[in-house]
């Protein structure tokens, strides 16, 4: 078959496969914000289903004769990065990964996580680590074979590499053991500047409640200022803020505590920052790798620079403080509360409520332990004291339940195994694309404090966002950064961001 024929087959193939992802993807975020609890049972099975017939199409013969058919053409050495080169690349990729995977394997795993995650949020809900405990050593039975069927030795010292690898391609535990060496040190010396000083300022809604419909309609206000487009997407809750969907249909979700408007303010814009790159991707090529996110590092960098880099600066808050005091009447706190709030260096137990200082501590320490209990040096029923043991250690704090421990995150429960690295190198991505943006933009922080979001919002697009996967993470960044990633960025900006709290 001619090589232009069976890309076209090749692309119309895997956007079917697309089609039904996306479905699974609906029926997901559903199961998270509406599903009644009589559903659960059965959308359990719905969604192994979907996940067979996706991995069927994946494991399609044809699509072996079809990428052996692109493969022989001289186009791929003449520019790796074409759209077909690219495509080739990213399709045998995925190709080579689904066809690893048994069909009951995925099937099992579908099912087991979606039964997980309503077990998890019971559990979480009650603080009750014993319920959850026989679902996580389930989860953890099915992703050691899982990265058993993955993993390629030449690639991966580890079955762990083989996991973070789906998320991060190419990422090691290796790489990211090195990263969090040169990352820790530093980080302990600026947690210690930061507490020692000035540090930051109190929470002006502690103790002051506010309605959370008043507190939504703030929320929506930003996230429509950064220029997340409603018409191609929605804002709801979740127990766990996340972020679902692509191009013309982005499922955003928040929470709300009745004190905690900082927090819900940080976790939409973090969403809205994910949401921000889904609806960036080129339409023109959804459900194809050029019109794909790249890799969860980089969604989290997106993420991460509308929470940080902007959401925590002073410049923005310039802007924000009269927004937010148009919302609540009763809030008085000007530009400089708000921003020092923002910016409270505070080591504490939860990791989506951390501030940027003590936040990688909480992702190193979810590393450490499930790289063990993968592993299986850690067993299940020594996680909750292996977990308070490392917050003691790492950063100083009592735990004083399951809930606010081993039981917070959502991860694990949804199958979420080899994913928290990918929060550190969106740290480290976040503040290198920051600093480029900057030098290209010119006064950032003037265009923030007016809360004209597009210039950054149209630079990421077109340095990020429009290449989908036509580069691997490490050449995106090269591209539009001019270097190699490196912790430089972030630490410098971390530094600078204390020392201005605390002026
Ligand atoms: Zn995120």
């Amino acid at each position: 078959m001619p090589s232009d024929q069976a890309d076209r087959r090749l692309l119309e193939h895997v956007r079917t496969a697309h089609l039904l992802r996306t479905t699974a993807a609906v029926l997901s975020w559903d199961q998270e914000v509406m599903l009644p609890p009589g559903g659960v049972a059965w959308r359990a099975e719905q969604l192994a289903l979907l996940a067979g017939l996706v991995h069927e199409r994946a494991v399609d013969p044809r699509v072996e004769e079809w990428l052996a058919a692109c493969e022989q053409d001289p186009r791929l050495r003449q520019d790796p990065f074409s759209d077909f080169a690219a495509n080739v690349r990213e399709l045998r990729r995925d190709y080579e990964q689904c066809k690893r995977l048994p069909a009951p394997l995925v099937q099992q795993l579908a099912e087991t996580e979606s039964l997980a995650q309503h077990e998890w949020a019971e559990a979480r809900a009650r603080s009750d680590y014993g319920r959850f405990r026989p679902w996580l050593d389930r989860l953890l039975r099915l992703h050691r074979d899982k990265a058993a069927c993955l993993r390629d030795p030449r690639r991966h010292a580890e079955a762990w590499d083989a996991l973070l690898d789906l998320h991060e391609p190419g990422a090691t535990a290796a790489q990211v053991d090195a990263m969090f060496r040169e990352l820790a040190q530093r980080h302990r010396a600026i947690i210690g500047h930061a507490t020692e000083g000035r540090n930051g300022g109190p929470d002006p809604f502690q103790g002051q409640p506010i309605d959370d419909r008043v507190q939504e309609s703030f929320v929506r206000e930003v996230l429509v200022a950064l220029g997340f487009d409603l018409e191609r997407g929605r804002l709801d809750r979740s127990t766990h803020p996340f972020c679902t969907g692509t191009g013309g249909d982005v499922r955003l979700t928040t929470r709300f505590t009745a004190d905690g408007l900082l927090d819900a303010l940080g976790s939409t814009m973090h969403e809205g920052g994910h949401g921000l790159y889904e609806q960036g991707l080129d339409p023109a090529r959804l459900g194809t790798p050029l019109g794909e996110a790249v890799s969860l590092g980089i969604h989290e960098s997106q993420s991460r620079l509308w929470e940080n880099h902007v959401g925590r600066s002073r410049a923005f808050w310039r802007w924000c403080a009269p927004v937010l005091r148009r919302h609540v009447s009763t809030v008085h706190a000007d530009e400089a509360v708000l921003f020092a709030a923002c910016n409270r260096v505070q080591p504490g137990l939860i990791r989506v409520e951390a501030d940027e200082a003590t936040y990688d501590l909480h992702v190193l320490i979810r590393f450490q332990i499930e790289r063990a209990l993968l592993s299986g040096t850690l067993g299940t029923a020594d996680l909750p004291a292996a977990w308070n043991a490392a917050y003691r250690e790492q950063l100083g704090v009592v735990v004083p339940d399951d809930r606010r421990g081993c039981l917070q995150d959502v991860h694990w429960s949804c199958g979420l195994f080899g994913y928290f690295p990918t929060y550190t190198f969106g740290n480290l991505y976040a503040a290198q694309f920051a600093e480029a943006a900057r030098a290209a933009l010119g006064d950032l922080d003037a265009m923030l404090a007016r809360g004209e979001f597009a210039p950054l919002r149209e630079w990421l697009r077109v340095n990020v966002h429009r290449h989908g996967r036509r580069f691997p993470p490490a050449e995106l960044c090269r591209r539009a950064t001019g270097r190699e990633l490196s912790a430089e960025p972030f630490l410098t900006h971390l530094e600078r961001r204390v020392a201005e709290a605390a002026a």
